[in-house]
C-alpha cells in the first residue's frame, strides 16, 4: 500500500485507469487463513491473529495485519513471531476448513470465467477475455469478484489487473490489502522497472546475490543487461527466461487444468521421533490431507511421493506410480506405508514427514477405473461423504479409525506445505 507511486489505482477509492488489453487478474486473498478464523471468531476482529504451528518448532502460516504490523510474516519461526507480537492470539491451522472455503472462493472466480488457474489454496490467476462483452471490463470485473467474495465469505482479496499473469501477480501484491490495481500496458515499464530483480519470478536469494554482484540492481538493470552477460550468471534457459519478464513479456496464458504440478502436506515434529507407530498414523493423516486437496482442487494423482528428513536435516524422498490416478486417501497411504517400510528404517530418528502426489490430472476428465472394483471406489465414497460431513459440521468430526486416539505422544506442528503459504 502506498508504494505504487504515480500508477493508476482502482481501489474503494475508485481513481480510473485504463485497462484494454488487461485481461490477466490475478486475485489473492488477504492473509487468508488469519481472516477465516476472525469470520468465524469477530471477537478477533481487529486483534493480533496468527495461525501456524504452536509447537517449538512451529512456523507461522498466516498473520492478520494487526500481527503483520509487529513485523510478523508467513514462514517466521513461531517462536521470533510471539516475541515481536506477545499480545498475539495463536491458532492452529484448520486446514480442511481453509480448503472448504477455498473451494467456495474458487467457484466465485468460476462465476466469471471458466479461465480459472489456482496457484494455492488463496490465490488464483484468471483470463476474463472472454467476459468483458457480458460483465464490463476487466477492472469492472475484478471489483465484482472482490465484492461477491466479500458477501459470500466475509474476507476480502485483493486483485491486480494486467497484460501477464506476472504483472498480475506483481499488482495484486502491491494494493494489498483489500485493493485493486491496474497495471495500463502503456504503463507496464515504468511499472516493473524499478522493482528490485528479486521481483522477478525464478529469482531467489542466491540469483539475486550473483547479478548483484554484476551491478544489477534492479528489473531495469536486467532488461538492459548483455544476454551474453546474462547467460554467464545464470545459464542460457533461465537468462531468456528473465529477459523476457523484464521487458513484460510472458509466454502461456492461464491455464486451467493441470494447474499444479503436485500437491501435498508435510509435518515437521515437535520432537524427533523414533516410533514407526506414530510415524504411520501421521503418514495417514497427511495422506488423508492430500487427497482432500486433490478433491478441493478437482484432481487426481498417479505418482506418490515420501519424504523424510531425519534429526541432521538430511532428507530422502522414494515415489511409486500407481496404476491409476487416484484421489482417494487410503489407496494414497497404502502407496506411502509401501514406501515407508521400504525403507527399512527401524527406529531412526525422524524430523520431519510429507507426502507429495504428481502426475495430476482434472478427475472429470479422468474415466472412473472400473477394474479397481468395488473396494477403492468404496473408498471414494467414503472420502466424499467424509469432504461433506468436514463441510457441515467442521474439520475433526470424521476422521479414519487410526486417526481417532490414542494421540501421539508428540503432537506435529502444522505447517502448511512449501509454496502453500498464504500472504
Ligand atoms: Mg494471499
Amino acid at each position: 500500500m502506498g508504494r505504487s507511486g504515480q500508477l493508476p489505482r482502482i481501489g474503494p477509492a475508485g481513481t480510473p485507469a485504463d485497462d484494454s488489453g488487461c485481461p490477466i487478474l490475478h486475485v489473492d486473498m488477504d492473509a487468508f487463513f488469519a481472516s477465516v478464523e476472525v469470520r468465524r471468531r469477530p471477537e478477533l476482529s481487529g486483534k493480533a491473529v496468527i495461525v501456524g504451528g504452536i509447537g517449538p518448532r512451529g512456523v507461522v502460516s498466516s498473520a492478520s495485519y494487526a500481527a503483520r504490523g509487529h513485523g510478523v510474516r508467513s514462514a517466521m519461526p513461531m517462536s521470533r513471531a510471539r516475541q515481536l507480537c506477545p499480545q498475539a492470539v495463536v491458532l492452529p491451522p484448520d486446514l480442511p476448513h481453509y480448503v472448504e472455503i477455498s473451494r467456495g472462493v474458487m467457484d466465485v472466480f468460476r462465476s466469471v470465467t471458466p479461465l480459472v488457474q489456482p496457484r494455492s489454496l488463496d490465490e488464483a490467476f484468471l483470463d476474463v477475455s472472454g467476459a468483458v462483452r457480458l460483465m464490463g471490463n476487466p477492472a469492472t470485473i475484478g471489483q465484482l469478484v472482490r465484492s461477491r467474495v466479500t458477501e459470500r465469505y466475509g474476507i476480502t482479496c485483493s486483485v491486480g489487473v494486467a497484460s501477464t499473469k506476472f504483472l498480475a501477480k506483481l499488482a495484486s501484491t502491491r494494493c494489498k490489502p483489500d485493493g485493486l490495481l491496474v497495471v495500463p500496458r502503456d504503463g507496464v515499464l515504468e511499472f516493473l522497472h524499478p522493482l528490485p530483480i528479486g521481483a522477478l519470478w525464478g529469482v531467489g536469494e542466491r540469483t539475486a546475490d550473483r547479478l548483484g554482484q554484476l551491478g544489477m540492481r534492479t528489473v531495469r538493470d536486467v532488461a538492459h543487461a548483455p544476454l551474453t552477460v546474462l547467460r554467464g550468471a545464470v545459464g542460457r534457459t533461465v537468462a531468456a527466461h528473465l529477459h523476457e519478464l523484464a521487458w513484460g513479456r510472458e509466454a502461456g496464458g492461464v491455464l486451467p487444468e493441470s494447474v499444479e504440478k503436485s500437491i501435498g502436506a508435510d509435518e515437521t515434529f515437535e520432537v524427533d521421533v523414533d516410533d514407526p507407530r506414530l510415524i504411520h498414523r501421521e503418514l495417514l493423516r497427511l495422506a488423508e490431507r492430500t487427497a482432500a486437496r486433490l478433491r478441493a482442487a478437482g484432481q487426481l494423482g498417479r505418482t506418490v511421493t515420501v519424504r523424510i528428513r531425519f534429526a541432521d536435516f538430511t532428507t530422502i524422498t522414494r515415489s511409486r506410480t500407481a496404476a491409476v490416478p487416484t484421489n482417494a486417501g487410503q489407496e494414497i497411504y497404502s502407496i506411502v506405508r509401501q514406501l515407508y517400510g521400504a525403507l527399512r528404517l527401524g527406529r531412526t530418528p525422524i524430523r520431519l514427514v510429507g507426502v507429495r502426489v504428481e502426475g495430476l490430472s482434472a478427475a472429470q476428465g479422468t474415466p472412473e477405473q472400473l477394474a479397481l472394483g468395488s473396494r477403492e471406489s468404496g473408498w471414494r465414497e467414503a472420502d466424499r461423504a467424509v469432504d461433506r460431513a468436514v463441510t457441515r459440521f467442521g474439520a475433526g468430526v470424521v476422521r479414519p479409525a487410526a486417526l481417532v486416539p490414542p494421540r501421539p505422544a508428540s503432537r506435529p506442528v502444522r505447517g502448511a506445505a512449501a509454496g502453500d503459504l498464504p500472504s
